[in-house]
């Protein structure tokens, strides 16, 4: 390749990154972006398109760019200049955004939270992902330990670099509990901004770990008993550059609106899980006493709950108000950032529109805790609540449902006959 080119992407309902590469600039000028295919959607996270999809082998998409989520990939090889990467909208032929792309999901929902209610949500995703050496070596060091840190330094302080390039503004990395677990953070954005970060976050790790001689997996669990890999997202409601999640002295310290936006959550939970954790394992880590999900509720500083309303650190300078958020604990990386912040979005518009009251704050361990409604035990058991749940199917364009059900269906029959340690460890080959 004699000029630059740059790499162009979407996210697709198994949280895999696909795209085409395409001369630069000269993609990002042209408006028309690349060739895309509706089937595509229903691509399954381990190969091949599932049966049961709504598109079949007709049509014709584009993969538009958006110039504002550029990446600079370094080369593996130094001679190479660095990869452009971008993320794109998925549009039909004539530019219109089409009805099943998942960015113009998330879009949509932020859309309507902003016209019903002028209210923008902020929102960062925090991820946890092992490391191993590529030749299969594990990482040692201690729980949270300096060794385990200064194992994986030079990896640590090029994802930073790169993270900070960007503007992620990353605000941890750090050794987590579990064997070669690792964590980082990133400061809070605009839902769409955090979303497409998370989306580049998982890439830019598992491409920084592969040049330091590393593999990194974000699969939920490594294996059924190991401590698991969450996804967390941390949320809060803006209005005109305000927070307007604290209200000093409420219950939780939620304010009115919080309350009814993080009530709409908790109402529709037991749907809203299969679309934020839909792996054939995601629901083996959302089991109590792994400080994962173990039950769904709102609580007080409890790393078992749904949604874990966050300490306020009050010694920090900071204005408590602008810092107050609440975490969504039953994410996993095989669910899509776009589905899910734009589902978590959904949800909180509906909690909204119906002024929903949050019943109880639990402020104990969840075990002594009444009020705590449980998890689906299974995905197909939170499908299920998703197949009665009217309203969040009502979110969705039906074709996507169906393809994203009709994928489930797949992966559930691929790991038919298999030991939940073999679930595991196919999905660590491909997340
Ligand atoms: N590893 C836990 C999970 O699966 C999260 C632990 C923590 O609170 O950081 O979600
Ligand atoms: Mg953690």
């Amino acid at each position: 390749m004699n000029q630059p080119w740059a790499f162009i992407a979407t996210c697709d309902l198994v949280s895999h990154v696909r795209g085409r590469s395409a001369p630069y600039p000269k993609v990002l000028q042209s408006g028309a972006g690349v060739g895309w295919v509706p089937a595509d959607l229903a691509m399954s996270a381990f190969g091949g398109i599932a049966e049961n999809n709504a598109f079949g082998a007709l049509g014709d998409l584009r993969l538009v760019p958006d110039a504002s989520t550029e990446v600079s990939f370094p080369s593996v090889n130094s001679d190479l200049p660095p990869t452009r990467f971008f993320l794109a909208n998925q549009r039909n032929i004539d530019g219109t955004p089409w009805r099943a792309c998942p960015r113009t999901y998330i879009e949509e929902a932020i859309a309507k939270l902003e016209k019903d209610f002028n209210i923008q949500v902020m929102a960062s995703f925090e991820h946890e992902f092992a490391l191993r050496y590529s030749d299969g070596r594990t990482i040692s060091g201690l729980p949270f330990g300096f060794d385990a840190y200064r194992e994986v330094e030079e990896f640590g302080v090029a994802l930073i670099a790169i993270l900070t390039d960007h503007g992620f503004e990353p605000e941890t990395f750090l050794p987590e509990y579990g064997s070669g677990q690792f964590e980082v953070t990133i400061a809070p954005a605009l839902a769409l901004v955090a979303a497409d970060r998370a989306i580049l976050l998982r890439e830019i790790v598992r491409d920084t770990a592969k040049r330091f001689g590393l593999v990194a997996s974000f699969a939920p669990l490594l294996a059924p008993d190991s401590v698991g890999n969450g996804v967390h997202v941390h949320l809060s409601l803006w209005r005109s550059g305000k927070s307007i999640t604290y209200s000093a002295g409420r219950p939780g310290d939620l304010s009115i609106e919080a309350e009814n936006a993080f009530a709409g959550i908790l109402d529709h939970a037991q749907a809203i899980v299969a679309l934020t954790a839909p792996s054939q394992i995601s629901f083996l880590r959302l089991q109590p006493h792994r400080w994962s999900a173990g039950g769904i509720c709102i609580a007080k500083q409890n790393r078992e709950a749904l949604l874990r309303i966050c300490p306020q650190i009050k010694t920090a300078k900071q204005d408590l108000a602008k810092t107050f958020n609440i975490e969504y604990r039953a994410a996993d990386a095989t669910a899509n950032p776009w589905i899910v912040l734009g589902t978590l979005i959904n949800a909180m518009t509906d909690g909204l529109k119906r002024s929903l009251p949050i019943a109880h704050i639990i402020d104990e361990e969840l075990e002594s805790a009444v009020h705590v409604t449980a998890m689906p035990a299974s995905l197909e058991s939170a499908l299920e609540y998703l197949a009665k749940d009217l309203v969040v199917q009502s979110w969705f364009n039906s074709e996507m449902l169906q393809t994203f059900i009709g994928i489930r269906a797949n992966e559930a029959a691929e790991m038919n006959g298999l030991t939940p340690t073999e679930r595991c460890a196919r999905y660590v080959s491909v997340y």
